[in-house]
């Protein structure tokens, strides 16, 4: 931080501050996570200097040789994690890697399917106050009583609005998707099938979760969730020829899209060098197993999860039970140094300000070096603020401390 103190002491203080907050939390955002070192320099470093409009070999700057290695990295390595044909890997997030396929693959006015945003779905898959919700005519498709996608109702809801695509993937969803159903409604409905495996990339990679690839004609994704990557998104297809058909390069440049983040493209090949490693695979097996051992410890303390349990890195917390929102038990943790997001659940009767639940995620703990025994301690410390309140702050506080000494952030 030296640099930066030189010149903007605020921000630096800023910065310095929000480290001290990391370090002191236990941080249950199931989209964030701690990225390596080599991740964070890649980003911090001289390419960000570079304008590089277009692709490698094809730019519409001089002196682009070195970022030309740079972006063919990246997408050489993430085609080998992903097994796929097409990589794009210039998309500054997910929402525009959303935002470029549907501009490629659809006209305004047109018929989307994507899962409610109250059911676990992404804003950018057909809400209303999204451009996605505004350009586009969506037939929202939704989880049954029990928290589960009902793949029979998804297909006699396409059967009957007949969208030119059906959006499968999530924000908040705990259970594996049947990315092969998912075709297969698509195919019988004419639809082109879109999934967005922003939240378990990771897992995709780790081949803990089934891929979307072989089955979807397009996917995008996060870098920066369960892969651990930087700030960003990805297109990927497994055949060429659609990208080439629906022209997914010029969606993103010069669609929507000006100059690349070189810097970024070049932590996004950091990342995906260390998503190959064989360390890579044990660490994801250990967000799942921690995700289930906080799971379990949150059940066994009497405390409801939708759906039953979780698949993957995540679960949403149904509060209704204890007559709080998410917005109070956000604010609770929030007291104890544990950090969450409220989060709708099915059919939930408040607004998504207020909410019934809370969404708990494993990605970043596990990268602190959390493990499943610490994990039933995090449990028990949530299981506290909800039952007692303010009154049992101080014990959280104390479980909470006792885990962010025993792994500091370096
Ligand atoms: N897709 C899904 C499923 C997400 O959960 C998110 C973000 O949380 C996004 C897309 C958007 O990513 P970004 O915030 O990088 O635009």
């Amino acid at each position: 931080l030296e640099d930066i103190k030189a010149v903007d002491t605020e921000i630096a203080d800023a910065i310095s501050a929000e480290f001290d907050r990391q370090n002191s939390h236990i941080e249950l955002i199931a989209s964030e996570n701690w990225v390596s070192h080599a991740v964070m320099s890649a980003m911090g470093s001289v390419l960000t200097n570079k304008y590089a409009e277009g692709y490698p070999a094809h730019r519409y700057y001089g002196g682009c040789d070195c970022v030309d290695v740079v972006e063919e990295l990246a997408r050489e390595r993430a085609k080998e994690l992903f097994g796929c044909e097409y990589v794009n890997v210039q998309p500054h997030s997910g929402a525009q890697a959303n935002m470029a396929v549907q501009f490629a693959v659809l006209k305004p006015g047109d018929t989307i399917m994507g899962m409610n945003l109250d059911h676990g779905g992404h804003l950018t898959h057909g809400s209303p106050v999204n451009f996605s919700g505004t350009y586009f005519h969506v037939v929202p498709y939704g989880v049954n009583d029990e928290g589960f996608i009902d793949y029979d109702k998804v297909m006699e809801i396409a059967m009957e609005c007949k969208p030119k695509m059906i959006i499968a993937g999530a924000s908040a969803y705990a259970r594996t998707i049947d990315f092969k159903k998912f075709r297969e409604i698509a195919d019988a409905c004419g639809a082109l099938l879109m999934v967005d495996m922003a939240h378990i990339a990771g897992l995709v990679a780790a081949g803990l979760h089934p891929s979307p690839i072989p089955y979807a004609h397009i996917v995008t994704t996060t870098t920066h969730k369960t892969l651990r990557g930087p700030r960003g998104g990805m297109i990927l297809c497994k055949d060429k020829e659609i990208a080439d058909k629906y022209k997914l390069n010029k969606a993103i440049f010069p669609g929507i899209q000006g100059g690349p983040l070189m810097h970024v493209i070049a932590a996004k090949a950091v990342c995906f060098k260390e998503a190959l490693q064989p360390e890579f695979k044990v660490y994801q097996k250990n967000i799942v197993d921690n995700a289930q051992a906080l799971c379990k410890g949150l059940m066994d303390r009497g405390i409801k999860i939708v759906s039953g349990g979780t698949d993957n890195h995540l679960m949403l917390v149904d509060l209704t039970n204890f007559g709080l929102t998410g917005k109070e038990v956000e604010k609770l943790l929030d007291s104890v140094n544990i950090t969450a997001n409220k989060n709708t659940i099915p059919n939930d009767p408040q607004s998504p300000f207020v909410t019934s639940g809370v969404r708990l995620g494993t990605p970043a703990v596990t990268s602190r070096g959390l493990n499943t025994e610490d994990m039933d301690k995090v449990a028990e410390a949530i299981a506290i603020m909800i039952k007692n309140g303010e009154s049992g702050a101080e014990q959280a506080k104390a479980i909470v401390k006792e885990l962010t000494d025993k792994y500091p952030l370096k």
